[in-house]
């Protein structure tokens, strides 16, 4: 059996509920989307085929025991999930999607799903369904300061928790930190019911691929 992917690599989670956690990323190559703020472009038509034993290989040699399938879009290659991890048992399983493909072989397998709507491309049906099957989730929006759309939905599919990351698009660190600021001022007054998160990896080690 063989997947694509972009990259294996060993770090912290820097986004979203599970932050802080260190972590072995599997990144698949592939998404059926095409962001305009997509930070890991070089993911979206790479075609890397690696063997599902040399990857098993590969996640070995890390000392985690928490992997988080990542893309692209981890839905495209559900059915390898699935069978990755009915075959490594002893591993906390988390996948990172855009919430427009139904993960329908590796949903009751995963600890826990991040979903990341994509305003320009909405399947509510998917995110009820992914909401009311997995068995922990979180819903994370990339904002700039002006999410009232992304609270909309949010509130209409009763979709929670809710996480709002803050952009990073071409900014200094500086102008960064203060958007986020922004962020959390406003979220403050209209939604106190979210968390404000940044991606702390690319706070901590840039714009770069593989941490
Ligand atoms: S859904 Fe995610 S991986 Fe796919 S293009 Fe958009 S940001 Fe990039």
């Amino acid at each position: 059996m063989k997947a694509n992917i972009s990259e294996i690599f060993y770090s912290i989670q820097g986004e979203g509920l599970t932050i802080g956690y260190p972590a072995i990323f599997i990144r698949f190559c592939g998404c059926n989307l095409n962001c305009s703020f997509c930070d890991t472009k070089y993911a979206i038509n790479c075609e890397r085929w690696l063997k599902y034993e040399d990857m098993q290989r590969e996640v070995k040699r890390f000392e985690a025991k928490r992997v988080i399938f990542t893309g692209g879009e981890p839905a495209l290659q559900d059915k390898f999930m699935a069978y990755f991890i009915k075959n490594n048992r002893n591993y906390f399983y988390q996948a990172e999607t855009n919430g427009t493909i139904f993960p329908e072989e590796s949903i009751s397998l995963l600890d826990h799903i991040t979903v990341s709507p994509k305003m320009f491309a909405v399947n509510s049906e998917v995110l009820k369904t992914i909401k009311a099957e997995a068995k922990s989730v979180e819903f994370k929006f990339v904002v700039d300061e002006n999410f009232e759309e992304e609270l909309e939905l949010a509130k209409e599919l009763n979709l929670s928790p809710v996480v709002l990351q803050p952009i990073w698009r071409n900014e200094t660190l500086k102008d960064y930190l203060e958007k986020v600021k922004n962020i959390i001022e406003i979220a403050k007054e209209k939604a106190p019911y979210v968390r404000v998160i940044p991606q702390l990896h690319k706070i901590l080690y840039g714009q770069k691929r593989g941490v």
